[in-house]
């Protein structure tokens, strides 16, 4: 074997997969077709648990030092409306301004320091699998080659040629709307209005939000002070393109005409992108040795969360696929991704798909929609409700034999004293190893996880508020199993070597 997982795709979720897998001991190789990293700027930052999870490994800091603009207060667009959490002190919605190119090369940086192999230039042309190894067809730069591994995953992007190769089919709706993205600089001949707004020749004052005409949408953004302003144009229009070719200040401006009726003009563009919207999932995001994660696996019909979905889907997979490697998995470990992920992405469709609804409609009754949904999250528990839902914080994944109300959850960041000192749970979840938190001093506990202490780290601490007397922590932060307050003895014990089972394998009584 030439590894033990072939990973198709540099981008933020092949390589978030690669330093995962090398964290969990694991061997990936990473075979990405483009020669260089690319230049065509996509998501200008990523929201969600994410963030979260990128704070309990450690690299949350260095992805702020990389941010060039301040954390934004968290304000975000949904569907034409725009939802303010910033009057809710604990939203887990929070958004970082890391373009994606500057993520993907601190990912890559992690992915190094861990030793992963990328190479690139190397598109992958053919798949097969048997019942030991998936073999890739490679296309290098030096002629084609083969290597094999135990598992390979297709992180190659909406149009993923290993779900293609793999006969997964990836059914759902292409919305007509064609939405340009820009920062640019103004000319002095732009009258710039008291509150951002802009006085447009031809078609009047234009406040900063969005302005609807019946030939589409126009945004526009500006901070007091800033160099340049965000403009932002969508359209229904009929024509197909190339994602690669970049868009031209041209192609803005003929956009802005078409939408406004009058023309505005620009000066330097500091960014210029376009996309358009899918709704589609795989049918199964695995096939044998072939496994499917972010844009190959699903496409949400609305911005700012397909990172957030594309790299949790990396961070389940990885533990899952080093436990297979490392020869412990549970039968069943690796067909929970599709469950828990193709979940997670039911749920995060539902939100985009009501967006879809809810911006495109330019009558007077899709007004009031809007208008009354507006004035629905000025409340707090509306407000809540949808922090949860963005940021994907609302996912419960299915936790066999566990019934306590924190299982499936991810684990909240709890402070943690302990004999050494104090704690918390995001510095246990640095490497993606489990752990059992013992926050009641459950020497029974303790004891029935004797047999998997090779694989599960013990932890006993005290914390403020405890919310359970033990959490068996899974390596992606979510609860396997809960044992509630106070819980006797004899029912817990038997429960939690059940979940021990289930997640991390058979016992090992010669393991302590
Ligand atoms: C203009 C724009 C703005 C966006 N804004 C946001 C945003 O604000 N927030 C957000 O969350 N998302 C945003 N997105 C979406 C986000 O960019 C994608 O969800 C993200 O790039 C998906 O990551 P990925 O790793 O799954 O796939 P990709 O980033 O598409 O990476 C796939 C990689 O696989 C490589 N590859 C493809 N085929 C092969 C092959 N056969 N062999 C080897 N390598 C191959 C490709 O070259 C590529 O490097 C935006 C997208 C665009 C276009």
């Amino acid at each position: 074997m030439d590894a033990d997982v072939i990973i198709v795709g540099a981008g933020p979720v092949g390589l978030m997969l690669a330093g995962e897998l090398r964290a969990a001991g694991a061997r990936p190789l990473v075979l990405e077709r483009r020669p260089r990293r690319r230049d065509v700027p996509k998501a200008g930052g990523l929201g969600g648990q994410i963030l979260e999870l990128l704070r309990y490994r450690g690299l949350l800091e260095r992805l702020e030092a990389a941010c060039a603009d301040p954390v934004p207060a968290p304000r975000f667009p949904f569907g034409g409306v725009h939802v303010d959490f910033t009057d809710l002190p604990d939203t887990p919605m929070h958004a970082l301004p890391l373009p994606q190119q500057r993520l993907e090369r601190l990912l890559e940086e992690r992915a190094d320091e861990l030793g992963t192999e990328i190479r690139r230039g190397h598109p992958v042309v053919g798949v097969s699998q048997d019942d030991a190894a998936v073999t890739a067809e490679v296309h290098g730069p030096d002629g084609p080659y083969r290597v094999s591994a135990r598992y390979l995953v297709g992180c190659d992007g909406a149009r993923s040629r290993v779900r293609d190769l793999a006969g997964v089919g990836f059914p759902g709706t292409t919305y007509p709307e064609v939405n340009r993205l820009a920062q640019v600089t103004l000319p002095d001949t732009v009258t710039v209005l008291d509150d951002g707004g802009l006085d447009v020749p031809g078609f009047g004052a234009i406040r900063p939000g969005f302005t609807r005409t019946d030939r589409g949408l126009f945004g526009l953004g500006s901070s007091p002070g800033a160099e340049a302003v965000s403009v932002f144009t969508t359209e229904d229009e009929a024509t197909e393109y190339d994602d690669d070719a970049p868009m031209t200040v041209a192609e803005l401006q003929g956009s802005i005409r078409r939408v406004l009726g009058a023309d505005l003009p620009v000066g330097e563009a500091l960014r210029l992108s376009r996309f358009t919207f899918q709704a589609r999932q795989a049918e199964h995001y695995r096939r044998g040795r072939i496994l499917l994660a972010g844009d190959a696996a699903h496409l949400f019909p609305a911005t700012g969360v397909a990172i957030n979905a594309g790299m949790m889907d990396a961070v389940d997979l990885a533990w899952k696929l080093a436990a297979a490697v490392h020869g412990w998995a549970p039968a069943d470990l690796l067909d929970t991704y599709h469950r828990e992920r193709n979940l997670a992405a039911a749920r995060t469709m539902l939100h985009t798909r009501a967006q879809v609804a809810l911006r495109r409609g330019h009558d007077p009754a899709a007004e009031a929609l809007r208008e009354l949904f507006q004035e629905l999250l000025t409340d707090e528990q509306p407000l809540r409700r949808m922090s949860a839902l963005l940021s994907g914080a609302d996912i419960r994944y299915p936790m066999p034999g566990a019934d306590h109300p924190l299982a499936g959850a991810f684990a909240p960041d709890l402070t943690l004293h302990t004999d050494q000192g104090v704690t918390s749970v995001a510095d246990l979840m640095r490497a993606p190893r489990p752990v059992l938190l013992d926050l009641a001093d459950r020497t029974d506990l303790r004891e029935a996880a004797r047999d998997w202490r090779h694989r599960v780290d013990v932890r006993t601490a005290k914390t403020g508020q405890r919310p359970a007397d033990v959490l068996l922590i899974r390596p992606d932060a979510r609860i396997a199993w809960a044992a509630s307050l106070d819980e006797p003895a004899g029912t817990a014990a038997p429960a939690l070597r059940q979940a021990l089972s289930t997640w991390f394998g058979a016992p090992d009584p010669g393991s302590s």
